[in-house]
């Protein structure tokens, strides 16, 4: 009797612990909104969690920002600015030789244009986010409007959390594009990532975009997230360690042949506390990571995956 009190005491314990240590905050912004009402009103039935991030001369972009705020979904301005490729480009696109001036007075119209916002992301931007200088000005004004960064990270070698430095401007990264292909699969396959991330991280941002395939995809997965993950807004986690675990998730690294994937613990089984333990070192992780993006290699490679 002792002995199963105390197999069962182990496992409220794991169980515990698996729910508290390990649960997940995933934060998922839809960008590019103001021109697509159809998809956008999709999303904004969406649990409210969801946050949008609104362009500020889109058609419909202060509308869609005042109902998403409304329905009670955070609002962030989706700021366009420059990108390394060349493009067409929208108006008033942020470059780095632009003056404090004009890059305040980019700012000033997009709080105007988006209602309710309380942060900003960037659309492109790999010309303008890796240039320490630019990003400073940008941190600048988004201080004076007391607007947090969201790093969309279309290049590696972003300067933003350089260049919030001192602002008292919070900033906080993309970790996975949900559908860079717009096909189903890839797309559902880029969630359940960010999930994972979420899960062995603490916590991770995705973005997305109003693509019919995305909507759907959001519309089938996001009812049957694991207990152990918790939908949030990115406001939420402007607090948290910053984590920039380089390590492939599992599945992608080495796909199990012998073993089955997610092998499932019969009762009894006590969870091994020492692996609960086995943590990476963040710091040390997140030098590395640093001066893995910052390489020049890297950043050859990020230019030419991601023309954003
Ligand atoms: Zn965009």
């Amino acid at each position: 009797m002792l002995f199963t009190c105390r197999k069962l005491s182990a496992l409220l314990a794991g169980l515990l612990l698996s729910s508290t240590v390990w649960a997940g905050k995933l934060a998922i912004v839809i960008d590019d909104f103001g021109y697509r009402p159809k998809e956008e009103n999709q999303i904004l039935n969406m649990p409210q969690a969801i946050s949008v991030a609104v362009l500020p001369n889109s058609t419909h972009g202060k509308a869609m920002a005042i109902k998403a705020h409304q329905m009670g979904h955070e609002v962030l301005i989706h700021l366009p600015m420059a990108p390394l490729s060349k493009q067409p480009l929208e108006k008033d696109t942020l470059r780095p030789d632009m003056s404090s001036a004009e890059i305040e007075r980019i700012i000033r119209e997009a709080v105007n244009d988006v209602p309710h916002a309380v942060g900003l992301n960037n659309h492109m931007g790999s010309a303008m986010t890796s240039n320490l200088f630019g990003m400073q000005k940008v941190m600048q004004s988004l201080a004076k409007y007391n607007l947090y960064f969201l790093d969309s990270m279309t290049i590696g070698s972003s300067q933003s959390l350089r260049a919030a430095q001192g602002t008292g401007v919070k900033v906080i990264k993309r970790r996975v594009f949900l559908d860079d292909s717009q096909n189903e699969a890839e797309i559902r396959k880029q969630f359940t990532r960010a999930v994972k991330l979420a899960q062995r991280d603490g916590s991770a941002i995705a973005i997305g975009h109003p693509h019919p395939s995305t909507v759907r995809v959001l519309q089938q997965m996001l009812p049957s997230l694991p207990a152990d993950v918790t939908l949030v807004r990115p406001s939420q986690l402007l607090n948290e360690p910053q984590r920039v675990n380089p390590a492939p998730l599992p599945k992608e690294s080495s796909p199990p042949v012998s073993k089955p994937r997610n092998p499932f613990k019969p009762a009894g089984v006590c969870p091994n506390p020492h692996a609960l333990k086995a943590m990476p070192d963040i710091t040390g992780v997140e030098i590395l990571a640093e001066s893995v993006a910052n390489s020049e290699a890297m950043r050859y490679l990020q230019q030419r995956m991601i023309p954003r």
